[in-house]
């Protein structure tokens, strides 16, 4: 069987003497979206950090087949990887064009990052009316369609992204997943999506697993995990 586009086995992390993940085994295919969920404090953010070398981690992270761990961030990131972090991360400073541009750093071909800026802004022309505004002035919903815009930039295999809904409008959350969905399908670009809003989530992803404690404790397709009676108590409130 083919090699997954990435692999987490047996994967550690810490903090100082505090353990964070316990062996974590997670994988996303080709072109897939993944969910992980879990509640506050399983390690889902530590997950996304351990993948791009953020944290110190024991254990085999790869992508298509080459091992990342121990390498710094910017070798992870120009090997596919796009991390968009929790709180939008974009630089507020900055114009919503220049966001854009940042998030091209590791390409050269002018012609082609100046088409993605097209792209990205037919894809989300709420930028598009406001290329030349701060992004800083932006409503959260705005930003968080810049950080993903901005993650795109890099032209990556796999797209990280952790709780893009948080502190959006429930409206808002519905675009963006829209959206995200309509780039998984076109772009083919692999997706791993830690979210709260579980529901969502599901609907969207192709499979999910659940962290508990720093560990795996359910994983499968999304109807399986949203069918799962301890997950429905615990996330789905029913
Ligand atoms: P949330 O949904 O609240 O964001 P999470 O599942 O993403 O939670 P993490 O952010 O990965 O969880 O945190 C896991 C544990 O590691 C928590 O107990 C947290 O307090 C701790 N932790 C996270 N970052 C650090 C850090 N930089 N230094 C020390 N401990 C940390």
């Amino acid at each position: 069987m083919a090699e997954p586009l990435l692999q987490l086995s047996g994967v550690h992390a810490a903090y100082g003497d505090v353990e964070v993940l316990r062996g974590v085994d997670l994988e996303v295919g080709e072109g897939e979206v993944v969910v992980l969920l879990g509640a506050n404090g399983a390690g889902k953010t530590t997950t996304l950090r351990a993948i791009c070398g953020m944290v110190g981690t024991r254990g085999s992270v790869r992508l298509g087949g080459t091992e990342l761990t121990g390498k710094p961030t910017e070798w992870v990131v120009r090997r596919g990887i796009s991390h968009v972090p929790q709180g939008r991360g974009v630089f507020g400073v900055l114009s919503v064009e220049e966001n854009l541009r940042v998030g091209a750093w590791n390409r050269t071909d002018a012609k082609g990052i100046e088409a993605d800026i097209e792209r990205w802004y037919t894809v989300f022309p709420r930028l598009a009316e406001r290329r030349t505004q701060l992004a800083g002035g932006m409503s959260g919903g705005e930003q968080q369609m810049l950080a993903v815009a901005r993650g795109l930039m890099a032209r990556p295999r796999l797209l990280l992204l952790d709780e893009p809904s948080l502190g959006l409008a429930q409206i808002i959350t519905r675009e963006l997943f829209a959206q995200l969905e309509a780039i998984n399908r076109e772009e083919s670009v692999a997706m791993l999506i830690v979210e709260q809003n579980a529901e969502l989530a599901l609907s969207f992803a192709h499979r999910g697993y659940v962290l508990e404690s720093g560990s795996i404790v359910l994983s499968g397709s999304a109807d399986a995990v949203r069918g799962n009676e301890d997950m429905r108590r615990a996330y789905l409130g029913y």
